[in-house]
C-alpha cells in the first residue's frame, strides 16, 4: 500500500492489506495455496508451519488488532491454544457467562485438575479484581454471550497485569472494528472468525492476536504441534469476508440499534439487553420458555439457528442448549442482526412476538 498501514483507516486496511506485491501482470488476490510442503531452503519447510493464504489473512487481522495474528482451525482451537499458555495447576479467572464452548472447556479442565477455576460476574469489576489474586490467567469476554454484559476492560486488564497474570480477551462479539483489547492492555485477543469476520455462515475459523513476541512464539508452537491448523480454502473464505467487514458491521449495528429501541416498547418483551453497540440483541419474552420457542417457530425471515455474525439474521433461545448456564433466563432469545431490510426484520419479529 502507498502509505504506512498505521496511517490508514481500518476500512482501508481491511481492503488493501494481505495482497500480493504490485508487480505488473500479477494477480491482485492472494489465492488458495494448496501445498503440503515447500522447496527446501526457504523460511517455511512444511505446511503445518505456514501457508501464504494464512499469512494474507493474518496480515489483515493483525493490523486491525494491533499485533501479530495466527489463524486456527476454529474459534475453539484458538481458545485451547490460549489456555495452553499457562501450566497445569494454574488459577484461571473467567466470566460466568463466557461463550458456552469456552465455559465447557474450562469446566472440564478444572474437573480434571488442570486448572483451579474461578468464575465471576464480569460486570462486577471489584469481584473480578478480587478473584484475580494469585491467578495466572484472566479470561475476559465483553460483551458476554448471550447476556451482553460489558466488562470494564481497561480496569480489569490493568489488574491482571499487576498480578502478573496473562490476560486473554475474546473479541468475537465486538469485532476488531469496535474494540481493541490490546490497546486497552490485553496480552492476547482471541476470535471466532466463524462469526463477523468471515461473516457468511459458511466456514469455521479462529484466530489469536498478540503484540508480545514470547506469547506469539508459544501460540505458534501450539498450533504447529497440536495440528490446530485451518484449511487454506477456509482461510481464504474468511479473508474474503474480512474485506467487507466494515460495511456489513455498519449495516448490522444500525439495524440492531433500531430494533433494540423498538423492542424496548414491545408488549411481549420484558427486557432488552443491548450494550449500545454491536449487532447482537438479547430479549426476554414475557410468557416464558414456551412463548420464546413459539417466536422461533413463527418467524419467516429470521432463521432459527445457533451462531451469529452472518449476513442472515438468526434467532435462538439459548437455554435449548443443555450446557448453557442456568443463570441465562429460559425466555431469553438471542438475535444476531444481519443485512436484510430493517423494516422487514421488524415486521417479521413483531408479528411472531404477537402471535
Ligand atoms: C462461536 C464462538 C466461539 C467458538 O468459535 P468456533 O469458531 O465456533 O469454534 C468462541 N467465542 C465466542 C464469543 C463465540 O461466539
Amino acid at each position: 500500500m502507498a502509505s504506512e498501514p498505521s496511517d490508514l483507516a481500518a476500512a482501508t486496511r481491511l481492503v488493501g492489506l494481505g495482497r500480493p506485491p504490485r508487480t505488473p501482470g500479477a494477480v491482485i488476490n492472494q489465492g488458495v495455496e494448496l501445498t503440503s510442503t515447500y522447496v527446501a531452503g526457504g523460511d517455511v519447510v512444511y505446511a503445518r508451519s505456514g501457508n501464504p493464504t494464512w499469512t494474507a489473512f493474518e496480515e489483515v487481522l493483525g493490523s486491525l488488532e494491533g499485533g501479530r495474528a495466527l489463524a486456527f482451525a476454529s474459534g475453539m482451537a484458538a481458545v485451547a491454544a490460549s489456555l495452553s499458555l499457562v501450566p497445569h495447576g494454574s488459577v484461571v479467572v473467567a466470566p460466568v457467562h463466557a461463550y458456552n464452548g469456552t465455559g465447557s472447556l474450562l469446566d472440564e479442565a478444572s474437573q480434571q485438575g488442570r486448572f483451579e477455576l474461578r468464575r465471576v460476574d464480569s460486570a462486577d469489576t471489584a469481584a473480578v479484581l478480587a478473584a484475580m489474586r494469585g491467578a495466572q490467567l484472566v479470561w475476559l469476554e465483553s460483551p458476554t454471550n448471550p447476556m451482553l454484559e460489558v466488562a470494564d476492560l481497561p480496569e480489569l486488564l490493568a489488574g491482571a497485569r499487576e498480578q502478573g497474570a496473562i490476560s486473554v480477551v475474546d473479541n468475537t462479539f465486538a469485532t476488531p472494528l469496535l474494540q481493541h483489547p490490546i490497546a486497552l492492555g490485553a496480552d492476547v485477543v482471541m476470535h471466532s472468525a466463524t462469526k463477523f469476520i468471515a461473516g457468511h455462515s459458511d466456514v469455521l475459523l479462529g484466530a489469536t492476536v498478540t503484540a508480545n513476541e514470547d506469547l506469539q512464539a508459544r501460540l505458534f508452537g501450539h498450533r504447529v504441534l497440536h495440528g490446530a491448523i485451518p484449511g487454506p480454502f477456509e482461510t481464504w473464505l474468511a479473508l474474503r469476508g474480512l474485506r467487507t467487514l466494515q460495511v456489513r458491521l455498519d449495516r448490522s449495528c444500525a439495524s440492531a440499534a433500531e430494533l433494540a429501541r423498538r423492542l424496548g416498547d414491545h408488549p411481549a418483551v420484558g427486557r432488552v439487553r443491548y450494550p449500545g453497540f454491536g449487532a447482537i440483541v438479547s430479549i426476554e419474552v414475557t410468557g416464558g420458555a414456551a412463548a420464546a420457542s413459539l417466536v422461533e417457530d413463527a418467524v419467516r425471515i429470521w432463521l432459527p439457528a445457533t451462531s451469529l455474525g452472518g449476513v442472515e439474521s438468526l434467532i435462538e433461545r439459548r437455554r435449548r442448549i443443555p450446557t448453557e448456564p442456568v443463570t441465562v433466563p429460559q425466555e431469553l432469545l438471542r438475535l444476531s442482526v444481519g443485512l436484510e431490510d430493517v423494516e422487514d426484520l421488524w415486521r417479521d419479529l413483531d408479528a411472531a412476538l404477537r402471535a
